[in-house]
């Protein structure tokens, strides 16, 4: 099999999706890339999870073109191309795409997810942010690599490791990390923090975000040069 290591990690990223209980119906797709050769795995468009195999992972270089796999690609191919190229520098390897139900709710709201507690500040270095709705001509013209773009504008020069997922106005979220299985893992994280925002944004309709300080103690804590939660 012709990119093994990626389709491998590929599939095991989607089997391992739909088992964190983000995925109703077939909703969700996971893409792993090789930054080395410039060619990334992704999820066959509409197969059955329980049927899906890692010689069926479409693997599509950076430009577009499909360089192995037999099946059609995830029409969400187009948005993952366009953010590994704007993100790969950073380190990005893999997008996960879901309609998670609280992500979604703070998506249609049109509404950034803020950082509320420490479960949110573990994982992400402040609010995750809501790109624009996205034009009439955007919708109707290459939507999904449109849908790509207006996330890496609303990202502008931020690092997108400090907040690695966003949410698409009216649509849902788009979480990225290093590998496969830590994409699948902040999916999940991002999910948990949203529901916990939702429940706190109902109890406490004015809650503010939570200091400076708490949130630096806990991103930091665990990411970048200074980090020291966990095993090394
Ligand atoms: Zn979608």
């Amino acid at each position: 099999m012709e990119h093994r290591a990626i389709r491998e990690e590929c599939f095991e990223a989607n089997l391992a999706l739909p088992k964190t209980g983000l995925v109703d119906l077939t909703f969700g797709n996971v893409s792993v890339l090789d930054e080395n050769v410039g060619v990334f795995a992704i999820k066959p468009s509409g197969v059955d999870y329980a049927a899906l195999r890692a010689e069926d992972m479409v693997v599509v270089d950076l430009n577009g073109n499909v360089v192995a796999g037999k099946l059609r690609y995830s029409s969400d191919t187009p948005t993952h191309r366009r953010l590994f190229l704007a993100f790969a520098e950073y380190g990005v390897r893999s997008v996960v795409h879901t309609h998670s139900r609280c992500a979604v709710a703070f998506a249609q709201a049109g509404r950034e997810i803020p950082c509320l507690g420490t479960t949110h500040a573990d994982h992400f270095y402040g609010s995750v942010p809501v790109t624009r709705k996205m034009t009439d001509a955007e919708i109707n013209g290459q939507y999904e690599w449109e849908t790509g773009n207006v996330i890496v504008e609303r990202f502008g020069g931020m690092n997108p490791l400090d907040v690695p997922a966003v949410l698409v106005n009216d649509h849902g979220p788009f979480v990225w990390n290093v590998s496969g299985g830590k994409a699948v893992e902040y999916a999940l994280a991002l999910e948990v923090a949203a529901d916990m925002a939702l429940k706190t944004l109902a109890l406490s309709p004015g809650q503010a975000a939570v200091d400076e300080t708490l949130l630096d103690k806990h991103f930091l804590r665990k990411h970048g040069k200074n980090a020291y939660y966990g095993q090394t």
